[in-house]
């Protein structure tokens, strides 16, 4: 098979893992800076085009899509998903799975659990938001946020009113989250490939820290998680309609809470904490999938 890898950058490491997997399961792999790709839309035979070359003849398609340029890059998925590409997740989840808002709205209406969650707009409901979330100490995160970047633990009201009056003045979207202190500063990551769980890792924040971020300096080890966990992250997985996905969750008195569902998963936490080849198994699940055409839309919302 010939598999196009959408990255900006060849040397990050789930790159090259990718990469290297596919070589080793004897395909050809590229990878494709998405930022440079570039297509005519309205034409009738739909092509990406890529520094001067009109991109041909690849089997499937997999994206890594950073947070910040979600809009553009999911657009030339698209494209390569309108000539009949396979896509290891299709653009249409990957838009669902960056917007928090949407993703947890998508995810309670199918009964998963989530920590309590309040969103508003007027900043004259301040007040009501913070006791529909629980009260302080609540979570205030940005709805497009990623690596634990505009995550804030506000432990009292007044710190809490002071942060969403900063995220307003920004005319940033933002969640009211209740606090899971149980969690210990500690989440866990259920790697999804295809319906299965096939890794999970613990990641512990670093003392005094309650993002439990890689990125944040936190540490991942190998842990067993529960039937319920496990169906927890397949059906997550399942709802937001991705193949392959990372499924946050923390450890809540009330059984496991779902944070997010990551649709470009990094590989180096959870291959190095696990000891497990995921970037083959990802090959392998495009193997067995990458039928010319099946681009069908799946996920709901
Ligand atoms: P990001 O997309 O930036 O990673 P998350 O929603 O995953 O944002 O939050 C980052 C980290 O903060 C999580 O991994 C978790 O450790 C901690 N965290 C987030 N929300 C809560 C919460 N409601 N209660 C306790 N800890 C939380
Ligand atoms: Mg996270």
């Amino acid at each position: 098979m010939k598999i196009a890898i959408l990255s900006r950058d060849s040397k990050l490491y789930s790159t090259r893992r990718l990469v290297d997997a596919a070589h080793a399961r004897g395909h050809q792999a590229r990878v494709i800076d998405h930022q440079r790709c570039y297509m005519n839309i309205a034409s009738h035979k739909p092509a990406v085009h890529y520094k001067g070359e009109k991109l041909i003849g690849f089997d499937a398609v997999i994206p890594r899509i950073g947070a910040s340029v979600t809009f553009y890059g999911t657009a030339v998925l698209r494209q390569f998903e309108m000539t009949g590409v396979f896509p290891l997740n299709e653009s249409v989840a990957i838009s669902r799975s960056r917007d928090k808002l949407r993703s947890l709205q998508l995810l309670s209406r199918r009964g998963i659990g989530l920590p309590v969650t309040g969103f508003a707009h007027s900043p004259d409901d301040t007040e009501d938001l913070l006791k529909l979330a629980g009260g302080a100490p609540v979570v205030i995160k940005l709805i497009e946020g990623t690596q634990g970047v505009g995550v804030v633990l506000a432990e009292t009201r007044q710190a809490a009113e002071s942060v969403i009056e900063a995220f307003r003045g920004l005319k940033a979207n933002f969640l009211v989250q209740e606090f899971i202190a149980e969690a210990g500063g500690a989440d866990i990551r259920c790697f999804v490939i295809g319906g299965k769980v096939v890794a999970s890792m613990k990641r512990q924040g670093k003392e005094g820290e309650f993002r439990s971020n890689l990125h944040r300096g936190g540490a991942a080890q190998l842990i067993k998680i529960t039937p319920e966990e496990r169906s927890t992250a397949v059906r997550s997985a399942s709802i937001m309609g991705l193949n392959v996905a990372g499924v946050d969750m923390l450890r809540s008195n009330h059984g496991p809470v779902v944070m997010e569902v990551n649709s470009s998963p990094g590989l180096e936490g959870i291959e190095k904490a696990t000891g497990k080849d995921i970037a083959s198994m990802i090959v392998g699940f495009i193997e067995k999938n990458a039928v010319a055409g099946k681009t069908r839309t799946k996920g709901s919302g």
